[in-house]
């Protein structure tokens, strides 16, 4: 008998017939014997909509009150579920995010999962119950109700299943596997049987939304082996483990990955002297705002530029932190640019192969692409480019990497 914690994304529960099918599928696990735990996100497009209405009622909506109304979608969903379950003579409960006890800290909007009570999940288990707990959402030491980022019902899944010890987290969502790339985007991407830990967690580091960062970091944290595959459709779909593909077969390179995400902030004219960065950098991250990549330019006289990059959401308010900081060290200019994208190439094969950079630089200079900022890891290579560049960029490396399969056939061409 085996537990087995099953996500299911917006798409997969985005009308009451689609609700009903994933009912019948957690049905027949549990009629196998296996203790099931599901995890839900809202139907599809309903935390945006949450969004935009708070969007309309204020332009920065106070973030405790923003998590109020966002957890609403998932509450909807667990009910939904459990009905559906009840339906078909399934005995199912279903809980929040608090009252399981999924413990966060209290930054809203993006909290931390610090600690799960699964005492009231592992009794209903035991008494043969179905268990549906809603994603997303977790509750602070105060009480508050608190949610975990865009995505973060992957991390719900992934947290409960080391938490209870799980045999396998399995998420369900619209594609059939993790892909060499978007297959949104670049039709030729191919399906992987199989990725590390380490990839996978680049991968979406990079912006591959597949799988929610903490969900993977957490994966590997706990080693929780981890399986991406399509809701109503069967097959093997991707497994995510600790050892990735077998040696033998390990390519140089997994997959590409991309984000548009991303906003640039230059600030030029500014000292070189130590602890320039500090004053750019520390008031930014104390609004608990992510940098991602850094630039600094080498100085020909004794002032240089400062570059880095924020994701495109945070861009007004990192304008604001940093009105001290430039007046301060008499920058001649804040500029910022929202036009632009990173793309980035991951691959564990990338240790031991060299000249994956020189042929990343050939690709994206033989289409034309500027590249704006690099920055790299053991494992990736990034670079920031123009948006508008940023499918072409992505199909050519597609390409130059060799990953490119077959298009997808049109049955009913
Ligand atoms: P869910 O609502 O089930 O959580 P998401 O939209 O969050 O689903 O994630 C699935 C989507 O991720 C796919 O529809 C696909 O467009 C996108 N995606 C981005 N990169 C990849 C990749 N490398 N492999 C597979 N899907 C990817
Ligand atoms: N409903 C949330 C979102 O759209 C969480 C999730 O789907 O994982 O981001
Ligand atoms: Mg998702």
């Amino acid at each position: 008998m085996s537990l087995i914690v099953q996500k299911f994304g917006g798409t997969s529960v985005g009308t009451v017939e689609k609700i009903r099918q994933v009912a019948e599928k957690v049905s027949k696990f549990h009629g196998n014997g296996d203790r099931i735990v599901v995890v839900v996100s809202a139907m599809s497009g309903e935390t945006n909509r949450l969004v935009a209405l708070a969007q309309e009622m204020q332009e920065r909506p106070v973030p405790r009150e923003l998590d109020v109304l966002l957890s609403t979608g998932e509450q909807v969903t667990i009910g939904l579920l459990c009905m559906a379950l009840d339906e078909i003579g399934v005995s199912a409960i279903s809980f929040t995010g608090s009252q399981v006890q999924l413990l966060t800290d209290d930054s809203h909007t993006k909290a931390r999962i610090r600690r799960v009570d699964d005492k009231k999940i592992q009794q209903e288990l035991e008494k043969g119950n179905v268990v549906v707990v809603a994603g997303f959402q977790g509750v602070d030491e105060a009480g508050n109700i608190t949610t975990l980022g865009r995505g973060g019902s992957d991390t719900t899944a992934v947290a409960l299943a080391a938490g209870l010890g799980a045999d396998e987290c399995q998420i369900y969502t619209d594609v059939d596997g993790v892909y060499t790339t978007d297959p949104r985007v670049v039709d030729k991407a191919k399906r992987l049987s199989h990725i590390s830990f380490d990839e996978m967690l680049e991968m979406a580091s990079m912006g591959s939304k597949v799988l929610q960062i903490r969900a993977v970091e957490f994966a590997g944290k706990y080693n929780v082996p981890l399986r991406v595959m399509h809701s109503f459709q069967d097959g093997p779909g991707t497994l995510i483990t600790l050892e990735g593909a077998e040696e033998m077969e390990t390519p140089t390179i997994a997959g590409i990955a991309f984000n548009k995400d991303e906003a640039k902030v230059t600030l030029l004219g500014v000292p070189d002297t130590p602890g320039v960065a500090h004053q750019i950098l520390g008031p930014v991250g104390a609004a608990n705002i992510e940098v991602d990549v850094i630039v600094q330019n080498v100085a020909p006289d004794n002032s240089t530029d400062f570059t880095f990059t924020v994701s495109r959401g945070e861009l007004a308010q990192t304008k604001e932190v940093l009105a001290d900081a430039v007046a301060s060290l008499n920058a001649r200019e804040l500029r910022t640019d929202d036009t632009i994208a990173k793309v980035s190439v991951v691959g564990v094969g990338m240790r031991s192969h060299a000249g994956v950079a020189s042929k990343m630089f050939e690709t994206l200079s033989e289409s034309g692409i500027n590249i704006q900022m690099i920055t790299t890891s053991e494992i990736k290579i990034s670079v920031i480019i123009e948006e508008k560049y940023l499918e072409l960029a992505v199909r050519s490396l597609h390409t130059a990497f060799e990953l490119d399969g077959d298009p997808p056939s049109k049955a009913d061409d």
